[in-house]
């Protein structure tokens, strides 16, 4: 009766992110209850495992106590302050010189913000300001990457290179640009690992050179590409595009959204090819997604040259929950968390997970598995010679989710009839082991 209620409720009255107006009309709100570990319930009681970690997000699982306890800690002590007029708290402070022992390079000083969407937005309000402190204002063209995703504020949802954030939005704006993809399963210059790499570097440069390599201010890259469908670059790309960027004299921004706090293996997927951006964007897995958190990360000589062009006035931008004491002091706990022990686990369980939806490939109708750690995804065709993609799409995504929800499993369904994958790194084998066979029911069921 009660989820009645609040089926009614949520039609009447909530409207939902990135979701159809209409939809849940239709079917109505699925309302979770509870969490623990990797397990999530809903409130008739059905227990799934969350193959999704919410939304990329509860990296180190449900329900760790020491972290409510950090953030219940918190709220009695000093529940909020702002970072405003030089005035601040401890938890920030704190947060802020731990993210900047770990981070590559000489990413020294990071700003905090409320999630990735505004952590993109923020960087680049800094990256334009760099760049009038620089005395070169007409550096203001971004490029990012097709099928990219950045968020959704009006500038990030204009790097961000899927269709349904443009549509109806009047974006991209005629400032953003993109280059191909590297995306090696549906690649026009085939799969071959060089091939891309090489393609993409002369993509960049020849945007560039279209746009006037004086304009260009910064270019954006996802070490792997999440919501574009778990692309995983060759191994090389990513240097690759970092020194190109350092060759055209523009800025490189890894937004590590998704990819941060372990899940690809390290605690930054920029470790893997050890490279080191001009700046970097995170959130998600930061708070592991129990209050809401993001960060950009600036290496020395972009705070410099901000700090040096603004000189004593203050730099305009912030939010009054910018660097928050209670996500801070819960980033803090659960950073602990990913140090105590979850970050190997998550490695551990990466490479089962890897292994067990590769085991998938033999399926008539799975075209490509790929991934990295704890994130993966498994491309779905009809027709595996051709690459045929499943009939419409975007209902086949639905269907397939119902399906796995059905098998007690939450994984995302891409509209371009892609599985995506991004356990909590808390995960057991058994969990692991689980997801891989739910998925099999549902492609059998699927078939
Ligand atoms: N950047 C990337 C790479 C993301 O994947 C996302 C969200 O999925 C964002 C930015 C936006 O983050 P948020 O949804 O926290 O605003």
């Amino acid at each position: 009766m009660l989820t009645n209620s609040l089926v009614e409720l949520d039609r009447r009255h909530l409207v939902h992110p990135v979701s159809s107006f209409h939809g849940h009309e239709a079917r109505g709100v699925r309302v979770l209850r509870s969490a623990r570990g990797a397990t999530v319930t809903d409130s008739e009681g059905r227990e799934l495992i969350d193959g999704f970690a919410g939304l990329w997000c509860v990296n180190a699982g449900y329900g760790h106590e020491s972290v409510i306890e950090a953030a219940a800690t918190q709220m009695r002590d000093l529940p909020y302050a702002t970072g405003y007029f030089d005035l601040g708290a401890e938890a920030p402070i704190r947060l802020a010189a731990e993210l900047a022992e770990r981070a590559p390079g000489d990413l020294d000083h990071v700003y905090f913000c409320l999630g990735g969407s505004d952590a993109v937005d923020s960087s680049i309000r800094f990256i334009r300001y760099y760049w009038h402190a620089r005395g070169q204002p007409e550096r203001d063209q971004f490029i990012s990457v097709a099928q990219g995703y950045h968020g959704s504020t009006s500038a990030g949802a204009g790097l961000t290179a899927l269709p349904v954030f443009h549509e109806g939005f009047g974006v991209p704006y005629d400032w953003q640009h993109k280059i191909p993809s590297h995306y090696a399963y549906r690649n026009p210059v085939g799969p071959d690992d060089a091939a891309i790499i090489s393609a993409s570097v002369a993509a960049l440069r020849a945007r560039a050179e279209e746009i006037g390599p004086e304009r260009v201010a910064a270019f954006y890259v996802e070490p792997i590409q999440g919501s574009g469908g778990v692309l995983v670059p060759p191994k090389g790309w990513i240097k690759a595009m970092r020194d190109a960027c350092t060759e055209l004299g523009i800025l490189f921004v890894a937004d590590e959204v998704i990819t941060a706090f372990g899940r690809t293996g390290p605690l930054f997927a920029c470790e893997y090819e050890g490279i080191v951006p001009d700046l970097m964007t995170v959130a998600k897995g930061l708070t592991s997604g129990y209050v809401p958190m993001g960060a950009v990360l600036m290496s020395e000589h972009v705070y410099q040259t901000i700090a040096e062009g603004a000189g004593p006035r203050a730099v305009g931008h912030g939010f009054t929950y910018s660097a928050h004491p209670v996500s801070a002091a819960v980033a803090l706990e659960v950073l602990k968390l990913y140090e105590g022990g979850l970050l190997d686990n998550g490695r551990r369980q990466g490479a089962r997970l890897q292994q067990g939806l590769a085991a998938l490939a033999d399926h008539p109708l799975v075209g490509d598995v790929r991934g990295r750690g704890m994130l993966a995804a498994v491309e779905l065709v009809t027709d595996k010679e051709k690459k045929t993609p499943l009939p419409a799409a975007l209902d086949a995504a639905t269907r397939l989710f119902d399906r796995a929800w059905e098998q007690g499993l939450i994984l995302r369904s891409f509209a371009q009839g892609v599985l995506g994958y991004a356990p909590p790194l808390c995960c057991t084998d058994a969990e692991i082991d689980r997801i891989v066979e739910r998925t099999r029911k549902v492609l059998d069921l699927t078939l």
